[in-house]
């Protein structure tokens, strides 16, 4: 294949110009579509057959023969006058190069049409359809003036090929690329013959557009450049399109605010030149107190709204260069730069932003025709640059944590004790993971009395032994294990501990009636397996299921649908439920008739104030009443005096629990405190 064949190959199918090559008698070798449409012939019918002599006015014919006699020289440029299959004339300016190393000699000629008119019709048509190339397409001569473009060209730049002809490519240049982007690009197409590359065009209507331009250069024997070939397709679009997936991976969907991954690069930023200023800047960790109420009982889409509302307050609230992004959920971080040499006066700046940030979205948010009230909590970490940008969002986060403790709508800076408290936390958490891989945990059991004080069951107690063995309260590792998954192995190993325990007490008839009381956590309630788990426990252990009694809280009916939903599902089987700490959370009256209860636990904190705060005492009155007239048990949790136990009697409390009958304590202890009464029984 010749050389020049093999470098500009297929393109010369597409090109807007004619192109053929003729062996040594002049006949034609191979013929493009478009001169085949010029002449009004099959490539059949010309190929091998047909001389280009053929096809030129006699006038031409001389004028062509004339050139190759007196010209030694191996290439041509000559206009000519074609006559086609319908006796039509053209006028083409033919380009014609002879390649001498070829035996027989071949030669590839250019045709250019040069109708003054542009021709017909007809012919338009026809070279429309053989040009319908998405590319745009131009060729120049040497000295880089256009030549000839096609209809791509025009679509693509908005110039016409009169308007083209005779200028140079800078006619679309961006005054986006240097001087020396040019440069490269003219020295590699020098080089190689060849430059393919992203360039940034201006269209006639001053749009900038970026293309994919490759541009061959077309050159005689003595290597000397004739033309050159640029074909470009416009991918603004697709460049648009990664502009767009770069923006989303680094930008928050709903606020359009920097993600946590942009905040993190910004941050990185802002250490690197704290190295270099040796000013302080602040990181502010936002958490919106009570969203997750908003979205629970009011729908996702006024969630988002609120975000969006909360997004827009930030913005607002911040200086020109502070980064406001969103972590995720709830939580936004701002970046402070820049804020003094000092970190005493960097704080109080810090300290007086993030107030303002504070009081601003206290503000009530007014969405459609509702008021919702969303306060927030905020942590606070000065930076000088000396930590890592990671360590940083931990601590203001950390912080913002304090502030939730604190009461919430409020705002607390970040100390190094509350990072010895993150460490030991962390540390607790491994151990936790370690004891229960161990089997370390154990249960203990508190004994329940009915109003006969006799024992009716036990409260399962989970226990901790450390390495000191001393006992973790299940009050510090719970809500630990609540952090992770790690409370669902706790949850089902005390269920089926507890659950070996019933059957084995159901072979005596001095247990055989007793009952267990099992904590659930609401996140292990939750599960979308929870029932399936339980039943399966049941089946496996063979227990009476009416002896369990799942203890949950009243943070359950959070999800009031789904809570109803299992806990009917388990009341089918036997099981019953108790409402635990009952009184410290938020459940209404209403909610509390759509639950299948079997019985109400008054929380220890009122119990224990019996005898001491007259509205406690109320309080456990009415939850007493209250159970009764719901048809629901009512037991007493904490019970430590007779003075307690004297007068939730009085007021029909049904059972009882606390340190006056007994302490948690381990199974075998428990068994010998039922020998014991038993023998005492008459
Ligand atoms: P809870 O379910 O309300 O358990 C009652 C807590 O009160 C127990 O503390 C018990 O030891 C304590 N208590 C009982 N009588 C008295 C008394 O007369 N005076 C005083 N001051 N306290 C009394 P414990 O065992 O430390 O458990 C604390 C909490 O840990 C439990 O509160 C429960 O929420 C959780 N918990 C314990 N075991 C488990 C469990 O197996 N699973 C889950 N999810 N949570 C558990
Ligand atoms: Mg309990
Ligand atoms: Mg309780």
């Amino acid at each position: 294949m010749l050389a020049i064949e093999s470098e500009i190959g297929r393109m010369f199918e597409r090109v807007p110009f004619g192109c053929h090559t003729l062996d040594a008698e002049g006949t034609y070798q191979s013929i493009n579509a478009l001169e085949l449409a010029w002449l009004g012939y099959t490539s059949e019918e010309i190929i091998g057959k047909k001389k280009l002599t053929d096809f030129l006015t006699p006038a031409s014919q001389e004028k062509l023969h004339a050139h190759t006699l007196d010209t030694a020289a191996a290439f041509l440029a000559l206009k000519l006058e074609l006559v086609r299959r319908d006796g039509g004339r053209m006028s083409i300016s033919l380009s014609a190069l002879t390649h001498p190393s070829c035996d027989p000699k071949l030669c590839r000629a250019l045709i250019f049409d040069q109708t003054e008119t542009r021709a017909l019709q007809s012919e338009r048509k026809v070279s429309a359809a053989v040009f319908e190339s998405l590319a745009g397409m131009f060729i120049t001569d040497r000295n880089q003036r256009i030549l000839q473009v096609n209809q791509s060209f025009t679509e693509l730049t908005g110039y016409t090929a009169q308007e083209a002809q005779g200028q140079t490519p800078r006619l679309l240049s961006s005054g986006r690329h240097t001087k020396g982007f040019y440069q490269a690009m003219w020295a590699a197409l020098m080089e190689h013959g060849t430059w393919n590359g992203e360039i940034w065009n201006r269209r006639k209507n001053g749009e900038i557009f970026v293309e994919w331009l490759s541009i061959s250069t077309v050159t005689d024997l003595s290597g000397a450049v004739t033309h050159y070939v640029g074909s470009f397709i416009d991918i603004t679009d697709s460049k648009r399109a990664q502009d767009q997936i770069a923006y989303m991976a680094y930008h928050d969907a709903l606020t359009q605010l920097p993600n946590r991954r942009l905040l993190l690069d910004r941050l990185n930023q802002a250490l690197a030149t704290a190295r270099r200023s040796s000013l302080h800047g602040a990181i502010l960790f936002i958490d919106l107190d009570n969203f997750k109420h908003i979205n629970d009982t009011c729908g996702h889409e006024t969630g988002d709204r609120v975000l969006v509302e909360t997004a827009n307050r930030l913005r607002n609230a911040v200086r020109e260069g502070d980064s406001v992004a969103r972590l995720g959920g709830d939580e936004f971080a701002i970046l402070l730069e820049d804020l003094s040499s000092e970190r005493m006066e960097s704080a109080a700046k810090a300290g007086q932003l993030a107030e303002k940030i504070r009081a601003v979205l206290a503000q009530p948010y007014l969405l459609g025709n509702y008021q919702f009230h969303c306060s927030a909590s905020i942590g606070v970490d000065l930076y000088a640059h000396t930590e890592t940008a990671t360590d940083l969002l931990q601590h203001a986060d950390l912080a913002m944590y304090q502030s939730k403790k604190a009461g919430r709508n409020t705002l607390r800076f970040f100390d190094p004790t509350m990072q010895t408290a993150l460490s030991q936390h962390i540390a607790m958490k491994n151990e936790l993971r370690q004891a229960i891989h161990q089997r370390q945990l154990r249960l203990f059991f508190q004994p329940q009395i009915d109003h006969r004080r006799h024992i009716i069951g036990a409260e399962a107690l989970v226990r901790w032994p450390n390495s000191n063995h001393d006992m973790v309260s299940p009050t510090e590792f719970i809500p630990l294990a609540e952090e992770s998954d790690m409370i669902l192995q706790i949850g089902q190993w005390v269920l089926e501990t507890a659950c070996i325990q019933l059957k084995a007490w159901e072979n005596r008839p001095l247990t055989r009636h007793l009952r267990l009381s099992i904590n659930v956590s609401a996140k292990q309630f939750h599960q979308s397996d929870f029932v399936a788990m339980v039943k399966q426990v049941v089946a496996d252990s063979g227990v009476n299921p009416a002896l369990i009694k799942l203890e949950v809280t009243e943070s359950v009916v959070l999800k009031v649908a789904d809570a109803i939903t299992k806990m009917d599902a388990l009341r089918a089987i036997g099981v019953h439920f108790a409402m635990d700490d009952f009184g410290t959370g938020y459940s209404s009256l209403s909610t509390l008739t759509k639950l299948p209860l079997n019985q109400l636990k008054i929380d220890q904190s009122f119990v224990r104030n019996i005898g001491l705060k007259p509205t406690d005492a109320v309080i456990v009155q009415t939850i007493i009443a209250m159970a009764h007239m719901l048809n629901i048990e009512a037991i007493a949790e904490g019970v430590e005096t007779e003075e307690q136990l004297a007068f939730l009697e009085r007021h029909g409390c049904d059972c009882f629990q606390g340190f006056l009958f007994g302490r948690p304590v381990p199974i075998e202890e428990l068994e010998a405190q039922l020998v014991a009464r038993a023998a005492l029984v008459p």
